[in-house]
């Protein structure tokens, strides 16, 4: 009887406060602070700065295409959403109250528009946000060849003799953070995003005067790309190396000098069992041979293979890009390091991120912002670019003349037991590699020739 009080009492202590809550939230109304556009190549972002979490509505209506935005609660703070100009897919922004009590955002808008929001809670930059990404309808991705193409290497010599033909080098440049995302801040209020363009660009030009080199730069202007997208354009540029290029900042304003890192074998390992997970997209992966259809071991081979050949580039260019910053001026870390950064997981593209110095150094900040030593450090480290192409060969075989990676195709007369034997490869593992049972196999056939070791 008094349990049962006691609980009633609690019960209906929570009800009130539930309800006061809602009350709360239900008349306060909330301020729109600030609305900013960022236009990329392939897509159009619009954030509005909100005081607290909102409701909102979000549709588009036709002839001509709008899409409709009611925020609701809400209030504009100081003309905080007047006369906004329109921005790549956005041609004009009009706004108004509506019911008295929401603020309606109408966007004019070019085409058919796919549209995704969000609501991000805040961070030590921003407060509330709303986000609203908008792109055209049926949209061709930016770079073609989309489609994973699956090649098949012609059978390699035994010997391991391998004709060297230079092709044509390309580096992706990725200029860190942009758009929303302002990465570290100078006291002057310099930002990074603008420096890690800046230094981005000439890095690309300098690449692109270069016979037999090709600059791609992953952002081209003032706009957020998701960091797993920006290692997706890397590949699809067919990328031979991959360039972030960033500013520092530390809590201490003494804190000086730039540093090269690679990917640690922590952040290695986690992403490639994310990329094993993946294999049956990842034919692209491992020198045109797909991993699909193999067996968790041989892939995790092929993957093993390929990722720790390109950690051993990473380190190379790393130290040749480090070294060459050390002529330019001071180095906060005189040895390639090791993070987990996200952009330098591809297990099949040489990858390094570039902290060109601290933008948190008044010194270093006064320097990065000048169009002389970004185009100093550019070429400090197109030098070490440059020298990695000409002069590095792998301690090991290449990748593609791996012995995992290598492929022979059945010809009249051939019998599997020739085949192990021509590349010394044990019966059964050439067997297991291929799921074959027995020692059937067919003119034409491809098959995939495991590593002895
Ligand atoms: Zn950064």
């Amino acid at each position: 009887m008094f349990r049962d009080n006691v609980s009633k009492f609690v019960y209906s202590a929570v009800l009130a406060v539930l309800m006061l809550g809602a009350s709360s939230n239900a008349w306060a109304k909330v301020a729109l602070q600030d609305v900013r556009i960022w236009a990329a190549p392939d897509h159009t972002r619009i954030v509005f700065d909100l005081g607290g979490r909102v409701h909102y509505k979000l549709f588009t209506l036709e002839n001509p295409n709008r899409v409709v935005i009611d925020i609701r609660n809400a209030y504009g703070e100081k003309g905080s959403y007047q006369n906004i100009d329109g921005k790549g897919l956005i041609k004009s922004v009009r706004t108004g109250v509506r019911n008295g009590h929401d603020i309606r955002v109408v966007l004019d808008v070019q085409g058919q528009i796919e549209h995704e929001s969000f609501a991000l809670d805040p961070n030590d930059q921003y407060s509330h946000r709303l986000v609203v990404d908008l792109k055209p309808v049926g949209q061709q991705p930016q770079i073609v060849d989309d489609e994973p193409e699956i090649t098949i290497a012609e059978p390699q010599v035994p010997d391991g003799t391998q004709k060297y033909t230079p092709s044509l080098r390309v580096v992706a440049i990725d200029a860190g953070h942009g758009g929303e995302d302002h990465g570290a801040r100078g006291p002057k209020g310099t930002k990074e995003k603008h420096v890690a363009l800046a230094i981005s660009r000439e890095l690309a030009k300098l690449i692109n005067a270069q016979p037999g080199m090709k600059g791609v730069l992953i952002r081209d202007g003032d706009y957020y790309i998701g960091l797993r997208e920006r290692m997706d354009r890397a590949r699809k540029y067919d990328a031979d190396l991959f360039v972030s290029i960033h500013a520092d900042a530390f809590r201490r304003s003494s804190a000086r000098g730039g540093s090269v890192y690679v990917l640690s074998s922590r952040g290695a390992s986690s992403e490639y069992a994310r990329w094993l997970a993946r294999r049956e997209n990842a034919s692209d992966l491992v020198g045109g041979v797909s991993l699909k259809g193999k067996d968790n071991t041989l892939a995790s081979v092929m993957l093993d293979l390929t990722q720790s050949a390109s950690l051993e580039a990473s380190f190379d260019v790393g130290g040749r890009i480090l070294s060459q910053m050390g002529k330019l001026g001071h180095l906060h870390k005189k040895t390639v390091q090791q993070a987990g950064f996200m952009v330098l997981k591809s297990p099949d593209i040489p990858s390094v991120l570039v902290e060109t110095a601290f933008i948190s150094n008044p010194g270093e900040e006064q320097k990065l912002r000048s169009s002389h030593y970004q185009k100093k450090m550019a070429a400090a480290i197109f030098d070490g670019v440059h020298g990695y192409f000409s002069t590095y060969r792998p301690a090991g075989e290449t990748v593609a003349s791996a012995g995992a990676f290598t492929t022979h195709k059945i010809r009249q007369g051939e019998t599997l037991s020739e085949i192990a034997q021509q590349y010394r490869v044990r019966l059964n593992d050439l067997r297991a590699a291929n799921n074959i049972r027995g020692d059937v196999v067919r003119v034409g056939q491809v098959l995939t020739i495991p590593t002895d070791s």
